[in-house]
């Protein structure tokens, strides 16, 4: 018997006369494709999933798990590659049809419904010419990857994404209403900025806009892979003091057969630059001229672009319905001993869908005192992101899963910690390690204020702890 026939018939038609979404139960012609997320290597089966359409329908979904004493997990754009978005025997708040936004650019602010994708938010905000530092996929969730800081091309120049949020509403395990911010539940609110899912449903995110484009200077440079530890060098010497306006990342992978590379690379071992200068474009030509001018990039992708554009620059590199395993590192900057490791693994990279993205910190990322928020190693200065990826046939997924686990064992000699968004489902362990000891301990007063029940415990979890 499942757990779904266990609920009954009339608590179920009592929920569906209660929210105005959609309710899915295992049977239905569509919980299939309900409980599909990103990560096609994660197949889980819920109890129910509520698909909400606002507020009133989140509380009741809220309500209703706490009433059947269901763990509950919380879906925004359903990217986490853990899978926290799906679980077993449990309800689903799916928040994927609340996409709402409105811009206030006035007051350069923007309201967005918890189940937006960045894409929605960009779209929005750049017709006013503002935007918010967000994550570099567009059909990413602003849900978790907010809650758990966010990093993007335009946090050297604005902070993180954490850094610009102003307010969350929030419907706690006993399915209340709290709007927080700095002047209503802080400490909340804190926990919030960095803290992941662990702590309510937030139904909508206001965040502070800046002027951005809508065009900029931005694009990729590429190597081969036979020059990386060269370019990995002049990398590390030009963020060192480059300013703030400038988003960098590097990447070492085998080039992806699109558009946006000549055949003959395709399937070649390649290293890339990918810059958005957020600032004035002719500031930004002398500024990016470095690296434009080291040795002959086999491809130089850089010039003026709209803003969106760039942002959906690495969309097809990760579609939906593959398979991904993701490991992470925050490092230092990085040592001829670090770059020799990471050009040695990237060689060894095991399928052509796998990459090592390495995003750059700095700029207002360390401006921030790191108390200030849940989020932990501001002084950081490059998350490199170990993404082992395949295609669903593929007879080898545990070999690509071990290079992942390989190259991350090679680097543990440099790293110091790890991103909460760029973790798998890894021991508790590697929890304390995101946030240290300290944080965790202030995050773990929080949740067993907010939800000693662990409800909330599809996540990067953090325990209650039962002396607080
Ligand atoms: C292709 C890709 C690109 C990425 N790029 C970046 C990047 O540039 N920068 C970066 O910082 N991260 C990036 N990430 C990591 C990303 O931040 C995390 O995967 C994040 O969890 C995605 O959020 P989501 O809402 O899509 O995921 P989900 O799987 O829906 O949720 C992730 C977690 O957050 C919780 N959650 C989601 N929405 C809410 C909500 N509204 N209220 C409460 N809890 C919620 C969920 O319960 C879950 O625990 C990327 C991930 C992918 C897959």
């Amino acid at each position: 018997m499942t757990l779904t026939t266990s609920l009954g018939e009339a608590t179920v038609a009592e929920l569906r006369s209660t929210v105005s979404g959609t309710v899915f139960l295992s049977g239905d012609p569509d919980y299939q494709g309900a409980r599909q997320i990103w990560n096609h290597a994660i197949d889980r089966h819920p109890v129910i999933i509520v698909r909400c359409t606002g507020t009133a329908d989140a509380v009741a979904a809220v309500r209703f798990a706490r009433s059947e004493g269901l763990p509950i997990a919380i879906r925004g754009g359903a990217h986490a590659v853990a899978g926290h978005a799906m679980c077993d025997d449990g309800v689903v708040v799916d928040l994927s049809n609340m996409t709402g936004v409105r811009v206030d650019p006035l007051a350069r602010t923007v309201r967005a419904q918890g189940g937006c994708l960045w894409r929605h938010v960009d779209h929005e905000s750049q017709t006013f010419g503002l935007a918010v530092t967000g994550g570099i996929v567009t059909h990413t969730g602003i849900g978790g990857l907010t809650l758990g800081g966010g990093i993007g091309h335009l946090m050297r120049r604005f902070g993180l994404t954490v850094d610009n949020l102003l307010a969350c509403d929030l419907i706690t395990a006993d399915g209340e209403f709290l709007v927080t911010s700095d002047d209503e539940h802080p400490e909340l609110f804190w926990g919030l900025r960095g803290g992941g899912g662990n702590f309510g449903v937030v139904t909508s995110f206001k965040y502070r806009l800046h002027p951005v484009g809508p065009t900029v200077l931005a694009g990729l440079l590429v190597w081969p892979m036979t020059e990386a530890g060269e370019v990995l060098r002049l990398f590390r010497d030009f963020v060192a003091d480059a300013p703030d306006e400038v988003g960098i990342m590097a990447n070492l992978r085998l080039a992806p057969p699109l558009p946006v590379f000549p055949e003959q690379l395709h399937g070649q071992p390649i290293v890339g630059l990918i810059v958005c200068y957020a600032g004035p474009i002719e500031e930004g030509e002398k500024v990016l001229r470095p690296l434009r001018e080291f040795k002959t990039p086999v491809l130089d992708a850089v010039g003026p672009k709209p803003y969106l554009a760039h942002q959906a620059m690495f969309d097809p590199a990760y579609p939906h319905g593959r398979h991904y395993y993701w490991k992470s590192w925050r490092l230092p900057p990085l040592s001829d001993g670090a770059i020799e490791v990471i050009v040695k693994q990237a060689e060894a990279i095991t399928s052509p869908l796998s990459a090592m993205p390495i995003f750059t910190l700095g700029g207002a990322v360390a401006q921030v005192d790191d108390d200030a928020t849940a989020f932990t190693g501001r002084g950081a200065a490059h998350d490199i992101n170990i993404v082992a990826s395949w295609l669903p046939d593929d007879p080898e997924p545990e070999r690509h899963k071990a290079w992942a686990r390989a190259t991350w064992d090679a680097l543990q000699p440099f790293g110091n910690g790890v991103y909460v968004n760029f973790m798998s489902d890894e021991p508790a362990s590697h929890v304390q390690l995101a946030y240290g000891a300290h944080k965790y301990a202030r995050l773990a007063a929080l949740k067993s204020k907010y939800d000693p029940d662990n409800v909330f415990r599809f996540n990067q979890n953090i325990s209650p702890t039962p002396e607080n």
